[in-house]
């Protein structure tokens, strides 16, 4: 795709004037602003929630993903999920590790292992480098490229599971728990149906349960994304549409797992499956009473969030003297650093507040979810 017309002024920080700190080399690569986290240097915004003129985009959840921005670039990997998305953006991709110059700054894309195509943004500028998370996660995960350690000079990172209860299994304990859950109701001719979101779970699922148990069917809202997992090379198993089985045909759930987005619940699109047992996939699950309270039969502990022992140990492997805090559980990261003796803040957000994992949240906790 075309460079950015930014591209000519790179020549600012490679013109081999002995080096000289000025204004530029002291300020902060990245900073608050009401449209969103900005580059002074590179004159450009991380996931803006307003519209602004260049837009790099860390992943496509909605919270970090918006309409309305002249020009957007995002890894490559992710393209077809963004535009699924947003149909109809002008988006540049970088393949990640890709540089680009983008004012005086360079930017490369690294794996965040959060869902497909997800990015750490890069960014260095007279000899410094800022690095800022977007939403990731430690755990292996089939559906995307697995989070690369970056070091930096100062990192920004979210904190959505940033408490110490926080603490997941690891994924393949999880993935037999929903593999039994499923095994027994199928057995007993019930259907299995697993709320989860649709975008990045719904997919990961998929590629992690044992398919040979019985037919996987998806809810409408899942299949799009499905469909640009795969246009993206990402192998799932075959899978049925609900809206394609006969209303009556309720034989045809018996044995089947059933991927629906949590906005599903309680809807009389339940109806259709007879005898089912539904179950919950989502960090979420994590805090007592929150299967309960969801009113669902079993609670999965599923995240594509970094736990807290994750989120420690990405920071710490950044080397980053200096760390900024932007989503989530703020000040519990916030006084964990300090005591860590490291340089730390927050930027208020509007990351956190949509539907990714807020609507698992439901009522449970809102402000660990929407907290800035
Ligand atoms: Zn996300
Ligand atoms: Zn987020």
């Amino acid at each position: 795709m075309d460079q950015p017309e930014h591209q000519s002024n790179i020549g600012s920080d490679k013109s081999g004037k002995p080096h000289k700190p000025d204004e530029s080399d002291t300020r902060d690569l990245v900073v608050a602003r009401p449209e969103g986290l900005y580059c002074p240097a590179g004159d450009f915004y991380i996931d803006p929630w307003r519209p602004v003129e260049r837009a790099v985009i860390t992943h496509a959840h909605s919270d970090h993903a918006r309409f309305g921005h002249r020009h957007y670039l995002a890894a490559r990997a992710g393209a077809n999920v963004l535009l699924s998305r947003l149909p109809g953006i002008t988006l540049q991709t970088l393949a990640y590790g890709e540089r680009l110059a983008i004012g005086a700054t360079f930017v490369s894309l690294h794996p965040a292992g959060h869902v497909l195509g997800s990015s750490q943004v890069r960014i260095e500028h007279a000899g410094r480098v800022w690095v800022a998370s977007g939403d990731y996660k430690l755990d292996p995960d089939p559906t995307c490229d697995a989070f690369e350690p970056l070091r930096c000079d100062a990192f920004i990172t979210e904190s959505t599971f940033g408490l110490p209860i926080y603490r997941w299994d690891a994924p393949q304990v999880v993935f037999d728990g929903i593999d039994s859950w499923w095994r027994h109701n199928a057995a007993e001719g019930r259907a299995s149906v697993l709320f989860c979101y649709s975008f990045g779970k719904a997919q990961r699922v998929l590629a992690s349960v044992d398919a040979g148990i019985g037919p996987i069917f998806c809810h409408g809202a899942v299949e799009p994304l499905n469909r640009a997992y795969r246009e993206a090379g990402v192998r799932l198993p075959p899978v049925g549409l609900v809206g394609e089985i006969p209303v009556k045909d309720k034989a045809a759930f018996r044995q089947a797992l059933i991927v629906a987005p949590p906005s599903a619940q309680g809807s009389a699109w339940l109806r259709r499956f007879g005898d089912y047992s539904d179950a919950f996939a989502s960090g979420w699950m994590r805090l007592r009473g929150a299967r309960r309270r969801r009113g669902v039969d079993r609670g999965f502990v599923l995240s594509d969030h970094a736990d807290w022992p994750g989120l420690q140990s990405a920071i710490h492997a950044t080397g980053a003297a200096r760390v900024i805090v932007t989503h989530g559980s703020v000040e519990p990261m916030v006084r964990w650093l300090r005591e860590q003796g490291l340089e730390a803040g927050a930027f208020e957000t509007q990351y956190g507040d949509d539907t990714v994992e807020a609507d698992a949240a439901g009522s449970v906790e809102p402000a660990a979810a929407s907290h800035p």
